[in-house]
C-alpha cells in the first residue's frame, strides 16, 4: 500500500522520465475519455514532478497540473520504452510516452486534471498538515494541528489523519510508535510534545531512505507482526483495528507505555 515514501520514490522517477523531455503521446482509460486530456496536454512539455503526502502533482506548460492519489489500490509504473508492464494494460488509467519512457498510473481513485490555481485552493490539498518528507519537516505546526485534534482521540489514529502530518500511512504510523516506545492506543492529550515529536523524528529519516530506494526498503519491527516476539523485550506483538476507518494498528504491550 502506497505511503508518503513510495509517492516520493516514484515522483523522482517521473521527473527523470518527463521533465524536460518531449512527450510523445498521452492515451487514457475509457473512463477518462471525456475529459480529453489527450487534446488538452497535447504538444505541452512537463515543467515539475512533486508530492505533497500520499498527493502526486505532474505539472504541464500552460498552468495545467495532473493530481493523483493512489489511495489502497493504485500504481506507478515507470518504464523504459518496450520494456514489459509489470501490470496489466487494461488497468491503465494514463500513459504518458516520451521516446524513452512509458509512464503508467494504474487504478486509483484519484487522476484528475486541473489548473495550478484550482490545484492551489483545492481544500483536499490546502488543508493537508505539514509534509514528512518536506526539506524541512515543520514540527511546530505538526505540535499546533495535534493540539487542536480532539484530545481523547488515539494517538495512533491521530498520527494518521493527514490533516495533522501528512505522509504517513498504516505502516509508518505503527512503526513510529514502536521506535518512540508511545502506546498508539494512548489518548492525543495524554501524550506530551517530546513523545509526539520523537514518532515523527523515529520515522522520518527511515522514510526518507525508503524513498530513495524506490519505496522498498522498509524495516518493520513491529507492521504485520502480530504474535511474533518484540525485538524489544520479547513480549507478543499484538494487533487491532483503530479508529473510524478501523486501520490495524500494531504495537507491543510490553515496551510502548
Ligand atoms: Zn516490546
Amino acid at each position: 500500500m502506497p505511503e508518503g515514501d513510495t509517492i516520493y520514490g516514484a515522483a523522482q522517477r517521473i521527473r527523470t522520465a518527463l521533465v524536460g523531455k518531449e512527450v510523445a503521446s498521452i492515451e487514457t482509460h475509457r473512463r477518462f475519455e471525456r475529459d480529453r486530456w489527450p487534446e488538452r496536454l497535447g504538444g505541452r512539455g512537463v515543467r515539475a514532478v512533486d508530492t505533497k503526502g500520499k498527493h502526486l502533482f505532474i505539472r504541464f506548460d500552460g498552468g495545467l497540473t495532473l493530481h493523483s492519489h493512489l489511495r489502497m489500490t493504485g500504481w506507478w509504473g515507470v518504464y523504459e520504452r518496450g520494456r514489459r508492464w509489470s501490470k496489466s494494460p487494461r488497468r491503465a488509467w494514463l500513459v504518458i510516452r516520451t521516446d524513452d519512457h512509458d509512464v503508467v498510473q494504474f487504478g486509483g481513485p484519484v487522476l484528475e486534471l486541473m489548473t495550478d490555481s484550482r490545484a492551489r485552493i483545492d481544500g483536499r490539498i490546502a488543508r493537508l498538515g505539514p509534509d514528512i518528507l518536506a526539506d524541512e519537516f515543520d514540527e511546530a505546526a505538526f505540535l499546533r494541528r495535534l493540539r487542536e485534534d480532539e484530545p481523547i482521540r488515539g494517538f495512533g489514529d491521530a498520527l494518521l489523519d493527514q490533516r495533522n502530518v501528512c505522509g504517513i500511512g498504516n505502516l509508518w504510523k505503527a512503526e513510529a510508535c514502536f521506535i518512540a516506545k508511545v502506546d498508539p492506543w494512548r489518548r492525543v492529550a495524554d501524550v506530551t510534545d517530546e513523545e509526539a515529536l520523537a514518532t515523527v523524528r523515529a520515522v522520518r529519516p527511515r522514510m526518507l531512505c525508503s524513498a530513495q530506494g524506490g519505496g522498498h526498503v522498509r524495516d518493520q519491527l513491529v507492521f504485520d507482526r502480530a504474535g511474533q516476539p518484540c525485538g524489544r523485550c520479547g513480549t507478543r506483538i499484538r494487533a487491532r483495528g483503530q479508529g473510524d476507518d478501523n486501520r490495524t494498528t500494531y504495537w507491543c504491550p510490553g515496551c510502548q507505555a
